[in-house]
């Protein structure tokens, strides 16, 4: 009898010690709002004035999408990450690499391609996001042209220029990468260029850039307070923020950990895409699956990350991506017959007002999510089955885990 009580002693005073190591990260997990149904958007970044063959892509991707739709009648959204700018090379060239030109959607032949994003939202299957002016810092690639043949090269090829196929560093808007480490730019300069593609996403879509995703997932406090001041009220972000790269131009950090819901200090709020559907990387329907079932047992949205890359290389990949891109679509209506299709602006709108229709208030199911995210806490978990505070979790979990979630 001594022997159990002083178990059972060790056992509750090992769950407490364990509880407070981890309060923060408790709290946090509970506090993150906790989804009713499964919700799933593809977030499509890259699209920017282009060839009439990236109108072609788009109108695919739309009919693929249109094909399917939610209980509710929705159609699935690809959220389209716009890049308003691309380098006009030949004048690039011509200046010796000492000047920036640009061309805008407004500039042939990408009437098309505009046409394209209007006719898909239209039909209700695209959303326009803000990725940026270009998907570069204009002063750091004119400085790589001039000494970096790789980037010289991509200036003075025949086929259309995809920063996609720039080196990786240079692909990040707010920072320096000209020399590595990157430097963080002067506020400055930040301010004037948040204001400026803000001004142009306004001036090319009739609209408010609600929704802004940092180019390849680097920006810091100035980019968010310069976006909060000229109307961005959701950022986009991959659960981390990075705010420099290394010495070998890969991403350093992070610097914080972001849930959905979370607000920035500048008033923002954060919505957390993590899940990858890129057909052209291998990616599978099953793979979309996974993920949704992934992230509707811990209560979140399915954000999936579908890059433009997947739907303009050769037809026959192209093809491959829509097909892959339909599988997944049917399956999902399939296995999961409670999804919903949304923007990502209508998500954050209703993650900020804990909409009731989206977002749930009984505890068994905001528990059961808890739980799940707190398993993902690898550390947390191994010692729940020391302390054994996993078996009176477990239970709850049995009990929790009633029908009616999925
Ligand atoms: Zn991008």
């Amino acid at each position: 009898m001594a022997i159990l009580a002083t178990a059972v002693a060790a056992s509750a005073i090992g769950t407490l010690v364990l509880l407070a190591i981890y309060r923060r990260a408790a709290v946090a997990a509970w506090r993150e709002p906790v989804l009713r149904q499964p919700v799933v958007i593809f977030e499509s970044d890259d699209w920017s004035p282009g060839p009439p063959s990236d109108a072609w892509a788009l109108r695919r991707v739309a009919a693929v999408l249109k094909a399917s739709s939610d209980s509710t009648g929705h159609h699935p959204v690809a959220t389209l990450g716009i890049v308003l700018r691309i380098p006009d090379r030949a004048r690039i060239l011509g200046e010796g690499c000492t000047k920036h030109f640009a061309l805008s959607f407004d500039a042939e032949p990408s009437s098309a391609v505009r046409a394209a994003i209007d006719a898909g939202q239209s039909e209700g299957v695209f959303d326009v996001q803000l990725h940026g002016m270009e998907h570069y810092r204009r002063e750091t690639l004119l400085a790589a042209a001039r000494t970096d043949g790789r980037v010289r090269q991509w200036l003075e090829g025949e086929r259309t220029a995809r920063t996609e196929d720039l080196p990786a560093e240079l692909q990040s808007r707010w920072i320096d990468a000209g020399t590595l480490p990157s430097l963080p730019l002067a506020a400055d300069e930040i301010a004037r260029e948040a204001a400026a593609e803000t001004a142009a996403f306004r001036a090319q879509f009739a609209r408010e850039p609600e929704v802004a995703v940092p180019p390849t997932f680097v920006w810091n406090d100035a980019v968010e307070s310069a976006w909060a001041s000229a109307g961005v009220r959701v950022i986009v972000t991959p659960g981390r923020r990075f705010e420099s790269r290394d010495r070998a131009g890969r991403l350093e950090g992070p610097t914080r950990a972001i849930r959905n819901g979370d607000r920035s200090p500048h008033g923002p709020l954060y919505v957390v895409r993590d899940e990858y559907f890129e057909p052209l990387r291998g990616h599978r329907a099953e793979d979309l699956w996974r993920a949704v079932d992934r992230k509707t047992r811990r209560g979140r949205p399915a954000l999936m990350e579908m890059h433009r890359f997947n739907y303009t290389g050769t037809p026959e990949a192209v093809e491959r991506s829509l097909a892959e891109l339909a599988r997944g679509l049917s399956g999902l209506r399939a296995r999961f017959p409670t999804v919903r299709y949304m923007t990502t602006r209508d998500l954050a709108a209703a993650l900020e007002r804990r909409d009731p229709a989206l977002a749930r208030t009984d505890w068994p199911g905001r528990l059961r999510a808890w739980l799940w995210r707190m398993a993902d806490e690898r550390r947390f978990l191994k010692l729940s089955w020391l302390t054994g505070l996993l078996l009176p979790l477990g239970l709850v979990v049995a009990f929790a885990s009633r029908p009616g979630f999925r």
